[in-house]
């Protein structure tokens, strides 16, 4: 790494602190996720720049402000299973990866899927598992073993009223899913607590702009996701 590299890496870190992540283990884990290696060659000039950008399919990386925020509202312990519906290009799976256990991520664009786990294999982080499907759905049962319940889960794109039931039905009692809510005249990120098998409770934590959650797995044509 070149000096200009770390500088970038340092400012990036102060940006965050200054907008309000006071958490060091997620403050340590946006300095340590190479972004710069998440994205198009085409943006990698602004990589380190607290903004969102597009990755393909016209879906995009979070802004960097909004991964902190939503990782630090987790309260992750090195003890947490978590689950992840929107994988994406992989940046907050690998930002998740350094503070959890283990991590279980949903994509429903096969090529981003694919690609999002071949850098995280290349970048050697083994704590993670990766799938092709509609997250919406929860983590299917695979030869007859189940991961649910989780931890904690997180979902990076937006649902328009409610989140989907089978991700509330998936986390622990006492555990904790973090969730943009809304459609395009306005979305909140909110923080969800289960707090028994039938009550949940709910916090909201900042305005955000996520694509939104959509059913099922991406035709190849993407009829339905450009806009
Ligand atoms: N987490 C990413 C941001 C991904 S953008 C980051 O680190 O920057 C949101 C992603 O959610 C998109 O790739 C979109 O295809 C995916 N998505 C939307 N609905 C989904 C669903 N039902 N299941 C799985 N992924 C979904």
């Amino acid at each position: 790494m070149n000096t200009q590299e770390i500088n970038k890496r340092i400012r990036l870190v102060m940006d965050l602190r200054h907008k309000g992540i006071t958490d060091m283990n997620v403050l340590g884990a946006m300095e340590r996720v190479p972004r710069d290696y998440f994205v198009p060659a085409a943006v990698k000039d602004q990589a380190w720049d607290d903004m969102a950008l597009p990755i393909g399919r016209g879906q995009t990386i979070s802004q960097p402000l909004v991964v902190a925020m939503m990782t630090q509202a987790l309260e992750l312990s090195d003890m947490d299973k978590v689950l992840e519906i929107g994988t994406g290009c992989g940046y907050q799976t690998a930002v998740l990866s350094h503070l959890c256990r283990r991590i279980y991520t949903i994509e429903r664009h096969k090529p981003l899927q694919v690609a999002a786990q071949t850098r995280l294999e290349e970048l050697k982080l083994r704590n993670v598992t990766a799938l092709a499907a509609d997250g919406m759905k929860g983590w299917p049962t695979m030869h007859g073993i189940d991961q649910a319940p989780f931890d904690k889960i997180i979902v990076t794109a937006a649902a328009r009223n409610n989140p989907p039931q089978k991700l509330i039905d998936q986390l622990k009692i006492g555990g904790k899913m973090i969730i943009p809510v809304g459609g395009e005249d306005g979305q909140v990120l909110k923080l969800y607590k289960k707090d028994s098998v039938e009550t949940t409770s709910v916090k909201d934590v900042m305005p955000v702009r996520f694509v939104p959650l959509l059913p099922d797995i991406a035709p190849d044509d993407m009829s339905e996701d450009v806009a």
